[in-house]
């Protein structure tokens, strides 16, 4: 080992870059033989410096290929990725209340979190409710599971549990509806073909209400039409915990590029 040592050496030697001119070249050697020259030290910079970039954009790509991933995994439609608090037009009083609350509740999720709160976005189509629920779901997103899904989506998914060759069962569904941070479900009221489709949607709204686990509700009806479509106890069960917002204004749609 100390033999071999002994025949390591350096030696400099002045060396002509094609790009830079002249430079002090350094070469190991191992007695007579040259192991490794050293190249010019500006070509050497500027290729480290491209691998730099190079790395950084490869992680960029796989930090949003990560972010693809979970908005995938949220079931956030590709067109609703952009709402953002951000990109919400707060143009009259009723829309600057709606953000304040969306991101009051952003902000507190931990609490809600804890608290199993429930929020309502009730109002017209267009007004920006599914815009503000997103953005939340956005926020959320950093830390826990958000899933945005349409109410009758959600109902499927428990009535497919019914079928004889279902993957999972009824109660497996709706203990993992109940099991994720906080679920947006949205056209909520929208008719579905039988009482027992609306019974699943009860079940996993109660579920999660009985679990203290947040919920979104979305909604086109007025207050009036949603007792009529939940039902009296749900509605007052919603109207004492829960928090509504009315989105009361015309529709933005037209107006507004941003949309609903
Ligand atoms: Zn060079």
């Amino acid at each position: 080992m100390d033999a071999l040592f002994k025949k390591i050496s350096t030696r400099t030697q002045p060396e002509q870059c094609a790009v830079h001119g002249t430079y002090e070249s350094k070469a190991v050697m191992l007695g007579d033989k040259v192991l490794h020259w050293m190249r010019c030290p500006q070509c050497s910079a500027a290729a480290q410096a491209e691998r730099a970039l190079a790395q950084a954009k490869s992680d960029a790509v796989a930090a949003q290929q990560k972010l693809e991933a979970r908005l995938q995994h949220a079931g956030i439609p590709l067109r609703y990725r952009a709402k953002t608090f951000a990109s919400f037009v707060a143009a009259n009083a009723g829309q600057a209340a709606a953000l304040v609350t969306a991101v009051e509740f952003a902000d507190h999720f931990a609490e809600h979190r804890r608290q199993g709160s429930v929020l309502v976005f009730s109002g017209r189509p267009g007004t920006g409710k599914s815009h503000l629920a997103i953005a939340i779901g956005h926020e959320v997103m950093r830390k826990g599971t958000v899933l945005y899904t349409s109410a009758i989506d959600a109902v499927r998914l428990v009535r497919d549990s019914w079928r004889r060759d279902a993957e999972r069962s009824e109660t497996q569904v709706l203990r993992m509806l109940a099991a994720i941070d906080l679920l947006i479900l949205d056209e909520v009221g929208v008719q579905y073909g039988t009482e027992a489709e609306q019974i699943s949607l009860f079940d996993i709204i109660d579920k999660r209400y009985r679990d203290l686990m947040p919920t979104i509700l979305i909604s086109n009806l007025g207050t009036g039409d949603m007792k009529a479509f939940l039902g009296e106890r749900s509605y007052d069960r919603l109207r004492e915990d829960g928090q509504w917002v009315k989105f009361d204004w015309d529709s933005q749609r037209g107006h507004v590029l941003s949309g609903d």
